[in-house]
């Protein structure tokens, strides 16, 4: 393990500060995994199905970004697995591009938002399940990132037009307004449907609007 570490040393040393990181997290409800389980049993029961199905699925994204060049042709990349608190697994990938990522493609590779329920209704569907924020905030002040009455994940984001890059090398991600071609989703929290727009709060929840 300590070779190994040294290895990834040697990256950041030949090629600088990777350009993309990406995390892929363990999901309990992959079918392979819930059609496995035996009657009465959870899959917090099953480590070994949980393990088995995490490293297939790396695997096969692993394969499916490099042959596919998704991302365009990569120099090198690297992953660790962490377990988290919850007992699932989660991989961070670093992957350093034989083509840096120009500012004006940055969203065409990532992005914050929500997608086109229409055009994309089976993205809408998995970010709508998996990547929204909390809610937190008035809404729902017991939600765990809530600390002294403010999130400490610094929801809300605000709106913002065009993804914004120079602060600390960190792009901000474009955020668009309903009006500017943002999307809009409803998530429940304590068995209401709340409406959550691109800043993962409800629409005129933020206080701040910079776009
Ligand atoms: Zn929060």
């Amino acid at each position: 393990m300590h070779e190994r570490t040294q290895d990834t040393m040697t990256y950041v040393r030949n090629f600088g500060r990777p350009d993309l990181f990406i995390t892929f997290t363990c999901n309990p409800q992959w079918k392979e995994i819930t059609d496995e389980l035996m009657a009465r049993q959870k899959n917090h029961d099953r480590h070994d199905l949980i393990g088995r199905m995490f490293h297939l699925k790396l695997k096969s994204l692993t394969n499916f970004i490099n042959k596919g060049k998704i991302f365009g042709t990569a120099r090198c990349f690297m992953y660790t697995v962490e377990w988290q608190k919850r007992g699932l697994p989660r991989a961070h990938i670093l992957r350093w591009l034989q083509e840096k990522i120009h500012v004006h493609k940055i969203d065409d590779l990532i992005s914050a938002e929500l997608p086109n329920p229409e055009s994309d209704p089976m993205l809408h569907g998995v970010i709508k399940t998996q990547m929204i924020h909390g809610p937190c905030g008035s809404i729902n002040p017991l939600s765990p990132c809530m600390k002294g009455g403010k999130c400490t994940k610094r929801y809300p984001r605000i709106f913002l037009k065009d993804t914004q890059t120079g602060h600390d090398g960190y792009p901000l991600y474009r955020r668009r307004k309903l009006e500017d071609g943002g999307y809009v989703t409803t998530k429940k929290v304590r068995g209401s449907d709340v409406e959550i727009d691109n800043t993962g709060q409800q629409p005129f929840g933020c206080p701040y609007d910079f776009s």
